[in-house]
């Protein structure tokens, strides 16, 4: 098999939808073939029979470290494994004083736990098979600058940022690369299974629809991560379209 990614072997969660089915797609053209973890049992399974031989679906939960554990432990029953993409996670926006604690408890539970039971799971094997390896974390744009009226969502993802930087300061050396994934306004179904509380259930929409005017899409998303695996020098990808976000999106950026 020809491609950027022949014969390696990709682990990406979040897969059965948006920017990790757009990844998993991506990938197995390129030559990889993609073990495809999702929650949603069908969403997995779609995306797995949608690409074909190279896919092999995985029902999930990231914020389960157990379940986390067992897909570390089948994969590399399989063989090695060379790129792991924490991508799972979900969305919430509303003002902070209508925001229950469930709320708060659900974003750190799968956008930080479910992220760290990745990490726990998959970086001693990936340290012990001895070869080089990459590990992709999904965190967003809001990982990167304040956004009113997200303080759930941006603080999981400034974790998330802050989590992989680390991880590749001490990583690095012994060939395992981290690298944070920091994507704009993306049209997925995240948005729709948000938790949008108070007037972000309105602005949300208005949000997506702006990005997908201007051709941001998740096969744009996943194309910077094929970049990012491709390139000997990582970065931390994001979204140069973000930089277009009107303020009634983004409504307001502290100094
Ligand atoms: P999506 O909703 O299309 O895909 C997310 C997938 O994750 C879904 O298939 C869902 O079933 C799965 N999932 C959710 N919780 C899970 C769990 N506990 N265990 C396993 N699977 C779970 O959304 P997306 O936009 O593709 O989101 C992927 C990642 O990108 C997320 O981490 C999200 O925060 C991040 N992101 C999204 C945007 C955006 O605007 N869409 C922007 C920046 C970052």
């Amino acid at each position: 098999m020809s491609g950027r990614l022949a014969g390696k072997v990709a682990v990406i969660t979040g897969a059965g939808s948006g920017i990790g089915r757009s990844s998993a797609l991506l990938f197995t053209r390129e030559g990889a073939t993609v073990h495809v973890a999702d929650r949603d049992a069908a969403r997995a399974e779609a995306v797995a029979a949608e690409i074909g031989a190279a896919a092999t679906a995985h029902t999930v939960d990231v914020t389960d470290p157990a379940a986390v554990e067992a897909l570390a432990e089948a994969v590399f029953a399989a063989g090695a494994v060379d790129i792991v993409m924490n991508n799972a996670g979900i969305g919430h926006a509303g003002p902070t004083a209508e925001t229950p604690l469930e709320d708060w408890r659900a974003i750190v539970e799968v956008n930080i736990m479910g992220v760290v039971h990745g990490v726990h799971a998959f970086v001693p094997r990936l340290l012990a098979q001895g070869r080089k390896a990459d590990i992709v974390n999904t965190a967003s744009m809001a990982g990167l600058v304040p956004v009113a009226k997200m303080a759930p969502y941006v603080m999981s993802k400034h974790a998330i940022v802050g989590l992989s930087e680390s991880l590749h300061a001490e990583l690095s050396r012994q060939g395992i690369r981290v690298t944070a994934l920091c994507p704009g306004v993306i049209d997925t179904a995240i948005v729709a299974d948000s938790t949008m509380r108070g007037d972000m259930a309105a602005a949300a929409p208005k949000a997506v629809a702006f990005y997908r005017k201007r051709g941001v899409s998740p096969d744009v998303v996943a194309g910077d991560v094929l970049h990012t695996l491709t390139k000997r020098h990582r970065v931390i990808t994001a979204s140069p379209r973000w930089q277009v976000m009107p303020a009634w999106i983004v409504q307001r950026i502290s100094p």
